[in-house]
C-alpha cells in the first residue's frame, strides 16, 4: 500500500450515539492516516432525513475529540473546510447523476416503487420501462413536472469483482445487483451514492468500514468504472460482537463510549482495548497488551486487522 498522499476519513451518519464498533472505525481510520502520515477527515453522511437523529453530529465530535481523533480539515482548526457535512453539499451530487445518465450508466426513473417491494426484489429490473425509455422521453415527462429517481443502470450481463484488503477478491453476477437509487425523489442523493462522489473528491485513498457494507461494494465498483476514476483502497472490518449472535448495535443499547467512561473506564484505556479488538500488532509488540495512541500509531498496519468478527 503506497505511504504517500494518504487520505483516509471517518464517514458516520448521525443516527445515534457511537458505539464502541463506530469507535473502532474511526480509531482504525485515524491510525492508518497518522502512520503514513496522511490526513485524516471527517464527513457527516447525513442525507437520509428520516433516520437523523438530534445532537448525534455533537456526540461523534466530542467522542472523537476526547478520543484524541483530531480531524485535518475544518474551520474550526484553522483549515479551509470541513468537517464535511453532505446536506451543506447537496448541490453538487445530483450534477455527477445527471452525467451518468447521459453516458448511459443511470437513468430516470418515474415508477412508485415502495422500500419494501425493493427490499423484498420484487421489481424486476429487466421489466421496468423506464430503463429503456429514450433520454427524450424522460426529459418531457421531467419538464411536464413528473416526480423522478435517478437510478444506476446495473450492465444486465457480466461480473463484477470487487477487491477488499480483509476480505480478499469478491466476484458477483452483476443480474444479482439491483439498479439502486441514486438520486431521490427530494432531489438528495442517496447514503450510497453521496459516499462515492465524496471519497473521490475527497481524494480518499483508504476506507475503512463495517462488513456490512460488503455486499454493496461491487455497485461502487461499477459506478467508479463508469466515471473513470481510481477505486480506492477498502478495508471493510468484521463487527464487534453483542453476543455470539449479534453485533453491537444502537438500537439494541449496546454501550457507548461516554458510557464506558460512566462506568469509571479511563479514555486511554478504552482506546487501547477497542483497537485490540480485531487488530494485532506483530513482531516485538505481538504480545504487548497497552499502548497510548500516539504508540498506536506508530505501530498500525493494516494487516494486522482480523477478519473474524471480535
Ligand atoms: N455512513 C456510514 C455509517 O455511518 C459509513 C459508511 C462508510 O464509512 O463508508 O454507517
Amino acid at each position: 500500500i503506497p505511504q504517500e498522499g494518504v487520505r483516509t476519513r471517518f464517514a458516520p451518519s448521525p443516527t445515534g450515539y457511537m458505539h464502541v464498533g463506530n469507535l473502532r472505525t474511526a480509531l482504525y481510520t485515524w491510525l492508518i492516516a497518522r502512520h503514513a502520515g496522511g490526513k485524516f477527515i471527517l464527513r457527516i453522511e447525513d442525507t437520509d432525513q428520516e433516520r437523523l437523529v438530534e445532537g448525534a453530529t455533537a456526540v461523534i465530535y466530542n467522542t472523537l475529540r476526547k478520543c484524541g481523533l483530531n480531524w485535518d480539515e475544518g474551520p474550526d482548526i484553522g483549515g479551509p473546510v470541513g468537517p464535511y457535512i453532505q446536506t451543506e453539499r447537496r448541490g453538487l451530487y445530483g450534477k455527477y447523476a445527471h452525467l451518468l445518465v447521459e453516458r448511459g450508466h443511470a437513468y430516470y426513473c418515474f415508477c412508485e416503487k415502495t422500500e419494501s417491494e425493493e427490499e423484498s426484489g420484487q421489481f424486476d429490473r429487466a421489466a421496468d420501462p423506464c430503463r429503456t425509455l429514450s433520454l427524450e422521453e424522460a426529459k418531457a415527462r421531467i419538464a411536464a413536472g413528473e416526480s423522478y429517481v435517478i437510478r444506476q443502470k446495473i450492465p444486465s450481463e457480466g461480473q463484477t469483482t470487487f477487491s477488499d484488503v480483509v476480505f480478499g477478491d469478491i466476484t458477483v453476477d452483476n443480474d444479482t445487483l439491483d439498479d439502486q437509487v441514486l438520486i431521490k425523489s427530494d432531489g438528495l442523493p442517496t447514503y450510497n451514492f453521496a459516499n462515492v462522489i465524496d471519497d473521490h473528491l475527497m481524494g480518499i485513498t483508504h476506507v475503512v468500514r463495517g462488513s456490512e457494507y460488503l455486499s454493496s461494494a461491487p455497485k461502487y465498483n461499477l459506478l467508479y468504472e463508469a466515471f473513470g476514476w481510481t477505486v480506492p483502497t477498502y478495508i471493510h472490518c468484521s463487527p464487534v460482537m453483542r453476543d455470539q449472535h449479534n453485533k453491537m448495535s444502537k438500537r439494541k443499547g449496546d454501550p457507548s463510549y461516554e458510557d464506558l467512561l460512566a462506568m469509571g473506564f479511563l479514555s486511554e484505556a478504552v482506546v487501547n482495548y477497542v483497537t485490540l479488538l480485531g487488530w494485532s500488532p506483530k513482531g516485538e509488540n505481538s504480545e504487548r497488551e497497552f499502548f497510548t495512541l500516539n504508540e498506536l500509531a506508530e505501530v498500525f498496519d493494516i494487516a494486522g486487522i482480523s477478519k473474524s468478527p471480535a
